[in-house]
């Protein structure tokens, strides 16, 4: 059984309308009840979800005395409205952020930032300690990043430019986590580096976000849940990917990560099995909901 103080955190994103924040509220409420170190918001492409992130990251640790981390990006309209909003952060006690580059909507053009080592440097020139910070890394290696070396070079620059943490984007091989980890301590980082996890519940939405994104599916997963999901099967492809996605969980913890991320997607039920099969579901007296 993995080790039952594993740091536990869980991402969403902003609710869009009414019916989604009845849905995120819900999935909130049942996850909180796991006790996470912290809950993160994303930051919608282009800084289009600002507002958004800002009520969703105020309204969880309202609702639920859970730390809440707001994602934030070099896709903002001007280093102003950056500023604005992490003064508005900071007012507001926030103690963490998930600090990233960002994603172009297409046809528009680059951040206020170009990478996201120039805005975790400016977080950290500007507000010190206030907050700990966030960053993304990739153990199987960025879509853009020239060669996996290029990209190795630069998840060490933003640790050097004041990153306190890192988590990674999911992946489904276990090897590439350890592989990366070994690589990136080579290099004299230290900071904890927490594998993101993304449950198993569609094959469509994930092989497409997948392709987008670098991450891999192995075969012997994708062909089932192709297969599953082409017969109409979402039961099978629930249960193999709850077994999947547990197993690999249990690999990464077991072989020292200090941590579990989860892409929740606003749903609380493939999360919850992942975390219930681990013996990771530990109810407090902060926990709120069902
Ligand atoms: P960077 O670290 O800037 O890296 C981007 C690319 O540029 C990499 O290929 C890197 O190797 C390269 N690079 C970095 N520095 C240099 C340099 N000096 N010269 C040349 N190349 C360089 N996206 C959102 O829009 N909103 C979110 O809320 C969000 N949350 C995320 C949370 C997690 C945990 C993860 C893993 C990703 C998230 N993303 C989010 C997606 C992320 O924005 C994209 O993966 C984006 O393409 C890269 O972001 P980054 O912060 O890793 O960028």
């Amino acid at each position: 059984m993995p080790d039952s103080t594993a740091q536990l955190s869980f991402e969403f994103f902003p609710p869009r309308s009414a019916e989604q924040q009845a849905v995120f509220e819900q999935a909130r409420d049942r996850l909180a009840a796991l006790s996470p170190a912290y809950m993160s918001v994303t930051f919608g492409a282009g800084g289009s979800t600002r507002d958004r992130t800002r009520e969703t990251v105020f309204g969880i640790a309202d609702a639920t005395g859970i730390e809440a981390a707001p994602h934030i990006s070099c896709m903002a309209e001007s280093d102003d409205d950056i500023v604005k909003l992490l003064d508005d952060y900071q007012a507001h006690d926030i103690k963490r952020l998930v600090v990233l580059r960002g994603d172009r909507p297409s046809g528009s053009g680059a951040g206020v930032f170009p990478y996201a080592v120039d805005l975790v440097r400016f977080v950290r020139e500007r507000y010190g300690d206030t907050f700990d910070i966030e960053v993304a890394c990739y153990p199987e290696h960025h879509p853009e990043s020239r060669t996996p070396n290029d990209d190795l070079q630069h998840f060490r620059a933003k640790v050097a430019a004041g990153a306190d943490g890192a988590i990674t984007q999911y992946f489904f091989n276990a090897e590439s986590y350890f592989r990366f980890v070994e690589e990136v301590r080579s290099l004299d980082v230290a900071i904890p580096i927490v594998p993101g996890i993304m449950p198993i519940t569609n094959y469509t939405g994930l092989a497409r976000f997948s392709q987008m994104c670098g991450a891999e599916i192995p075969l012997w997963i994708a062909k089932r849940l192709k297969a599953w999901d082409e017969a109409g099967d979402r039961e099978s492809i629930a249960s193999f990917g709850e077994e999947v996605v547990t197993e690999l969980c249990r690999r990464l913890l077991d072989g020292g990560a200090p941590g579990l991320h989860f892409y929740t997607l606003n749903r609380a039920r493939a999360t919850l099995a992942v975390c219930r099969n681990l013996g990771l579901d530990r109810p407090t007296e902060a926990a709120v909901g069902s």
